[in-house]
């Protein structure tokens, strides 16, 4: 028999308390029964902060121009990642503001080095681009893509001015899935404003999304961005949302967000690995040029290997010498024989 499928109510989303204890307990044991007490470690590289995007929430916006912007050298990168990456890692998350040029310029060239040297695993979370570039990326040997939907109402995404037309957004994703990427997504909680309606869309919308994995980060009110003097997003309903994830897709790899860190200083992060969340990322972006990725606030926390297995060791997790990308290819590869 099918277990029955899941979905939250906002009474799950608003738990506190033993109720949202034994929830996120819940949730963490589904995590243990699909993988172990394993958790994926990717290191992330943050290549370009040149963005045609205009987000409400995001310090890169076009309009910010308080931003010094960079392009990464992709040689030095490689470099990075093939000689000096912690030895944990067995995936490389490449970021980006979204930004053609740097696709072109610097990923595609460190994707076919990263190839060429290693048996890394190559995901890439570089927004909404042509067709062509999602194919060109996909033969240099990437094959996870990251698109968050951002939001599941398209007023509010449209409200947000998140990266080109809500229906264009999801339509990315298929496309990616159709042929034959890994896709993760994911949303932000508790944008300003957002009713509880609102949120509960991010879930119709995950759920209906050909995804296999996603992503809660909490709202954090970015510096230089039109929203710098919002509230945080509440760790409680994040972490709820993480642990409603899991619950309605138990198979979904969930990453602990370094945000977390933001919302509930010291204690955010490991919150988020002990509802489940079962891929961390320790970032990989050379100092001298990720004070400038301005995703929340100036002044970022930086996961770094040492900091991560830490948490790791504390929740009673251990990193996986699995890679993400191969996990993925194994598991599609038994899905193609069953
Ligand atoms: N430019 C690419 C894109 O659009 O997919 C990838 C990088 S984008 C800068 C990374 C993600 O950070 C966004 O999709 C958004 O969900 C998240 N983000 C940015 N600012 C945020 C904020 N203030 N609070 C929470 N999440 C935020």
């Amino acid at each position: 028999m099918r277990p029955a499928t899941y979905f939250p109510s906002f009474d799950h989303l608003t738990r506190t308390g033993g109720a949202q204890e034994a929830f996120h307990r819940e949730a963490a044991a589904l995590a243990h029964a699909h993988f172990g007490r394993k958790v994926f470690v990717r290191a992330v590289v943050e290549v370009s902060n040149f963005c045609r995007q205009n987000c409400s929430y995001c310090g890169m916006r076009r309009d910010n121009r308080e931003l010094e912007r960079f392009r990464a050298d992709h040689e030095a990168l490689a470099e990075l990642i093939i000689e000096h990456r912690p030895a944990s890692v067995t995936d490389i998350n490449i970021q980006a503001g979204e930004d053609a040029k740097a696709v072109r310029e610097v990923v595609v060239p460190l994707i076919h080095a990263i190839r060429r040297a290693t048996n890394l695993g190559v995901s890439v979370c570089l927004g909404s681009l042509s067709d062509e570039l999602y194919d060109e990326m996909q033969a240099a040997g990437a094959s996870i893509y990251i698109l968050k939907f951002e939001t599941g109402d398209p007023d509010l995404f449209h409200q947000m001015e998140s990266p080109g037309t809500f229906d264009d957004r999801l339509g990315r994703i298929r496309y990616l899935a159709s042929r034959g990427w890994n896709v993760s997504s994911g949303f932000i909680a508790a944008l300003p404003g957002q009713t509880p309606e609102q949120m509960l869309k991010s879930f119709h919308v995950a759920n209906q999304l050909p995804l296999d994995g996603c992503s809660v980060s909490p709202f954090i009110p970015g510096d230089e961005t039109p929203l710098a003097e919002m509230g945080a997003a509440d760790i409680n309903v994040t972490l709820n949302s993480m642990a409603a994830l899991r619950k309605m897709k138990p198979e979904w790899v969930i990453p602990a967000v370094s945000a977390l860190n933001l919302a509930e200083p010291g204690a955010g992060y490991r919150r988020g690995l002990r509802t489940g969340a079962n891929l961390v990322t320790i970032n990989m972006t050379p100092e001298g040029i990720r004070g400038d990725y301005l995703l929340y606030k100036r002044e970022r926390f930086i996961m770094t290997e040492e900091a991560i297995l830490r948490a790791i060791e504390a929740e009673g997790l251990e990193p996986s010498e699995t890679g993400l990308a191969q996990y993925y290819s194994a598991r599609r590869a038994q899905l193609a024989v069953a």
